[in-house]
């Protein structure tokens, strides 16, 4: 008999199940219907040799030092700070938008300040913000919406931006300094022998098992266990009782060169031209050193792995169905990214994860209180700034 089921082996998973062995001796099953555990943080050695992430570039940061020293406990550190360029007008330049990408861009020499006027002589007032095109539109202007975010949303999303609602776009980084940093977060590091490493490590208990390649409604019927704990998609759960809660997927597409360095920085966006979004470059996140490099392509989809819950209302009122019969499921919990349709990084769900286990535990622990700070704090929160920018995008 074991004393949880838990269905997936993701950041959610798998910290619930080391929190519950470790610090509760519970005996857990954890299965996937992957191969695989670490959920989409996945990271293996390919055929040459070079550490790649399966499922697109994971980058770690966060604001929350207790989700730091938790993840700690399983890893060393190496530090890594993320940069991005854009591919526009034939140019490589800074993302986010900053006083670089200006003058690159309009071949200016402005300061910080001057910068700041710059922006706003080209921001276009807007009376009722309403969609994400207004967000951007009046902010930057018509001009750099254009270049940097209206095709790439239109490409990420399926979706015209004045389509999508205001709250996607309402956080857009736009810095008038030269940090050319992806994110600003106070912890910035890459696990220093990979994710899965770092997992393996999590879940090296003897009080819990592992089943992959096992959806869990193949074994939730044979094998005994007192309570049920669910990552996957709320809406399978229910077998699509309202519908399905639309997502949006990625086709990734792996390529080793025979070449020390294919591109000036760990990613490049492609707002416009092509049909991929990014070209991500892994010896840059890794650290690794090898005389091949190994590279992944970004084509967004409509269907495929549920990756980006699409930001609308008509979908959150869908997703509140479904979360009402998730509320009426005692025997249940809900938790991830995928069980509560939301974007998070990895960060704000093994703090989702901290916390749940916290209320499991019945102890106002401090790291719970902590960790549930984190998820409303951390400023790596994603959603679509980070897609509508193409410069936030994790
Ligand atoms: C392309 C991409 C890039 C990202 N980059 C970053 C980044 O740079 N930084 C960052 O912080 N975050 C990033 N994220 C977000 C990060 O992947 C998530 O925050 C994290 O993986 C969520 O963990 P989770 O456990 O909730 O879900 P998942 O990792 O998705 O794990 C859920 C698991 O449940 C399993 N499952 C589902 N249904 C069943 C079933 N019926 N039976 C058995 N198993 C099942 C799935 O196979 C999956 O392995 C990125 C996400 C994507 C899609």
């Amino acid at each position: 008999m074991f004393d949880y089921l838990i269905v997936g082996a993701g950041f959610a998973g798998s910290v619930l199940a080391e929190r519950l062995a470790n610090d509760s001796d519970k005996k857990v099953l954890i299965c996937d219907k992957r191969p695989h555990i670490a959920g989409n943080a996945y990271d293996f050695y390919n055929d040459e040799g070079i550490l790649i992430h399966k499922y697109g570039p994971h980058i770690f940061h966060t604001n929350s030092k207790d989700v730091f020293d938790y993840l700690s406990e399983f890893t060393e550190w190496r530090t890594y700070e993320h940069r991005v360029l854009a591919s526009v007008d034939g140019m490589l330049v800074p993302m986010p938008i900053n006083l670089d990408t200006i003058n690159k861009l309009y071949g200016l020499n402005l300061t910080a300040f001057e910068v700041e006027d710059f922006l706003a002589s080209l921001a276009e007032p807007c009376d009722q913000i309403k969609t994400s095109e207004d967000v951007v539109v009046s902010k930057v202007g018509r001009e750099l919406y254009e270049k940097f975010f209206r095709n790439y949303t239109r490409k990420q999303w399926g979706l015209d931006p004045s389509e999508l609602d205001a709250s996607v776009t309402s956080r857009v980084p736009t810095r008038t300094t030269r940090d050319d940093r992806y994110f600003t977060d106070s912890y910035q590091a890459m696990p220093k022998h990979g994710y899965t490493r770092m997992f393996e490590k999590m879940l090296d208990h003897p009080n819990i098992k592992i089943m992959l390649n096992c959806d869990y409604q193949e074994i939730s019927e044979e094998i005994p266990y007192r309570q049920l704990i669910y990552t996957g998609p709320i809406d399978a759960f229910f077998n699509y009782r309202y519908g399905k809660l639309p997502y949006r997927s990625l086709e990734f597409k792996h390529e080793t060169h025979d070449t020390e360095q294919f591109q000036s920085a760990p990613v490049v966006n492609y707002p416009n031209e092509q049909a991929f979004t990014r070209i991500t470059e892994f010896k840059y996140l890794t650290g690794q050193e090898h005389k091949k490099t190994s590279i992944v392509y970004e084509f967004p989809r409509a269907e495929g792995d549920p990756y980006y819950p699409v930001p609308r209302k008509e979908n959150a009122n869908l997703y509140a169905k479904y979360k009402t019969l998730a509320d009426a499921r005692s025997d249940v919990r809900f938790v991830g990214r995928l069980a509560t349709y939301r974007y998070y990084n990895m960060d704000q769900i093994v703090a989702q994860a901290l916390t749940e286990y916290g209320k499991m535990v019945g102890k106002k622990r401090q790291e719970a209180a902590v960790a549930k700070a984190a998820v409303g704090n951390s400023n790596g929160s994603n959603t679509s700034v980070q897609i509508l920018t193409n410069a936030r995008l994790s």
